[in-house]
Formats: structure tokens, sequence, C-alpha cells
């Protein structure tokens, strides 16, 4: 039975992530079982395959459906490898539940559908022991993703995971989906025990990408990654420019930095707790600030005199700016700063004109 993902996770936290490989989609049982057996002489040990491929454009090459879970069946078989692959239907979930694949994913596309997602969902209700990825939805909604997670999670599925693969976006970028990394950060703020997978070779979309995005993933602390590898990537049926040889993937890995050690995350946990005490104090000063605002509203009110007194204001900025300049900040930022204070203090002052008592 399949080990629970949080303590593969564990395990693996030492030194690496924890890796899934294997190629976009499987094409030929030759080209899976030539990939598999490439992937886990490097010692990967989870890899993945899709066998129904969710296309933008009808025409391409859909994935080879069924047949290709014998394959998967066969890779686990002679490798020991556990199989991961993507579902999208309560079909697809039945088919790979009957072939005993280890891993199922949902893709973007239906992730962002709440439909799709409920009837995975109903389809997972008894097979507590699978474990589940949830990809991020094509559009940077963070709601529908936990939405996502929370069916699968009601389907009484406790091996839950997500994978970030980026947000679709119009037009030519440097990535083909733009990361938005706060969007995974947020969704560890609000589910801490979640394990986050990156999806380095969708958020790119090109080999030489996945070495950075992967090192960017690590640093940030994600769990595991999920990297597209192909035993001959330029003759690959989808995704090419983004696919790499098992050879090329274990240089990549190879090659990646797992920086934190628990002394390291110790002392960015004290920093942190300095950060959280220092932006208390500003915002209680903020407070006190707008308090002697207020009470010069009041005077003002009772003197008929403007809110707006703009020689005041230029005033402030300048020694402000002044200021922040000899501390070693940007004079534009100081500005940003200022302007927002204003704007709230002004917002305060009319209210108190208007009548409201201080
Ligand atoms: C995939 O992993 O091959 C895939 C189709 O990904 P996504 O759902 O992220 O587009
Ligand atoms: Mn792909």
């Amino acid at each position: 039975m399949m080990e629970d993902l949080q303590s593969i996770i564990s395990q693996s936290i030492d030194n690496k992530p924890m890796i899934i490989a294997g190629p976009c989609s499987a094409e030929t049982e030759e080209q899976v079982i030539n990939t598999a057996m490439n992937l886990a002489n490097n010692g990967i040990k989870y890899f993945r395959a899709g066998i129904w491929k969710p296309r933008t454009k009808p025409g391409g090459f859909e994935g080879i459906g069924i047949e290709g879970l014998n394959w998967l069946k066969r890779v686990k078989e002679e490798t020991g490898m556990y199989t991961c692959t993507e579902v999208a239907t309560k079909a697809h979930v039945e088919a790979a539940l009957n072939a005993n694949i280890d891993i199922l994913w949902i893709g973007a596309r239906t992730s962002a559908n709440p439909f799709a997602m409920q009837e995975i969902a109903d389809a997972l209700v008894g097979h507590e022991d699978k474990t589940i990825l949830v990809k991020n939805p094509v559009n940077p909604d963070i709601e529908l993703w936990i939405g996502a997670l929370q069916r699968i999670y009601n389907a009484g599925i406790r091996k839950l995971g997500a994978i970030h693969r980026g947000f679709s976006a119009y037009g030519k970028h440097l990535y083909r989906n733009m990361p938005q990394w706060h969007i995974p950060i947020e969704l560890h703020r609000r589910i801490p025990n979640l394990p986050i997978f990156c999806d380095p070779s969708h958020i790119g979309g090109l080999r030489e990408l996945i070495a950075p995005i992967s090192q960017q993933a690590i640093d940030m602390g994600f769990e595991g990654l999920i990297i597209e590898s192909h035993c001959d990537p330029d003759n690959a049926w989808s995704d090419k420019s983004q696919q790499v040889t098992p050879d090329v993937l274990n240089y990549i890995i190879n090659t990646l930095v797992v920086r934190a050690t628990s002394q390291s995350t110790e002392n960015l946990n004290l920093l942190r707790q300095q950060i959280d005490e220092l932006d208390n104090d500003l915002i209680e000063i903020l407070s006190k600030r707008m308090r002697v605002c207020r009470e010069i509203g009041q005077y003002k009110k009772e003197h008929h005199m403007q809110v707006v007194q703009t020689r005041r204001y230029d005033d402030i900025l300048k020694s402000r700016i002044k200021l922040a300049e000899e501390m070693e900040m940007s004079g534009d930022f100081m500005k940003t700063v200022l302007q927002a204070i204003h704007e709230e203090s002004v917002r305060q002052q009319i209210e108190i004109i208007n009548g409201r008592k201080i």
C-alpha cells in the first residue's frame, strides 16, 4: 500500500524534495518503458504520464487512452516506481483506480470547474488510500483552488497535495504560465500542512527554465517537483519544448541547492518575528498619528478652515522624503507611503468635519 504522502515528504526533507517525473503524455509502450527505465536508473521513484490529454484545440494528440494504463502497470512491475496520471472525469477515475495507479492528479482546466471536481470527488469516495494532487486552476483564483481541494478532502481523501503550475495570461510572456508566487504562498499560509509541488515544465514552457524555476520553488520551501521528462523530447507528441531527457533531468536535480537547514529556518523564523513586531509598532504609530489628525480636524472645524492645506502638505513631503533618503530608502517609496497616509488623514478629518465625534 502507498505510504502516506506526508511521511514520504518528511523523509525526503533531509535533503532533496520529492520528485515526480515522466513524459507529458504516454505515447507508445516503448517510449513509456524506455523513459521509465532511465528515470528509475537515476533514482526517480515517482513516474508520471498523461493518458488523457486536455488539449486547447481539437485535432492535437488527445492521449492514448485506457490502453496506456497497461503500460503504467508494466512500469510499476518492472521498475518498482509509483505511477501517477491525470484524471478529469468519473470514467477516468474508475479506470485509473482499476489499474491501481498510485497518485491521481487533477489538471488545471479541470480544477477550474466545480462540477468536474465534484464528479471526481464523488468517484473517489471509498478510496481513502489514494493520493490526490490538485493543480491550480488556469485562472489566478485561490478560492477556486481551495474549493477544489476541499471537494477532494470532503470525499475522505487525506493524502492530499497541491501542484503549482502557473496561471494563464493573455499575450506572449517569458513564462508559458505566470508563476504568481504569492498565490501558492498564500495557499501555504491558509493550509499550512498541505504539501505543495511545483511544476516548472508547465510554468516555464521551455527546457531552459526548468532549473531556475525549480530552484526558486525549493528556496520557497515547496515540498516537491513534478517535471516532464521524455526519452526523445524533440519528437514528443505534446509539450516537446518543455521536456528533458532523464539524463538532463538528473543533472538538473543534482544541481539544485537545498539551502534550508533547521538552523537557518530557525534564524529565518526569528527574523520574521522581528518583522511581525515592527509591523505592529508601525500600525500603532500610524493609529497615534491618525488620532492627532482627528484632533486637528476638530480644530479646523471649529475655526472654519479647509481640510487640505497644500503648503503644509508640500513641506511634509519634502522634509520626510529627505529624511527617508538619508536613512537609505528611496524617495519615491517614501512619497507613496506619505500619499497613502495623507489620503487616510484627509478621509478621517472630513468625517470629523461632517459631524463625527472624536
Ligand atoms: C500536464 O501535466 O501534462 C498537464 C496537462 O498540465 P496542466 O493541467 O497543468 O496544463
Ligand atoms: Mn504537459
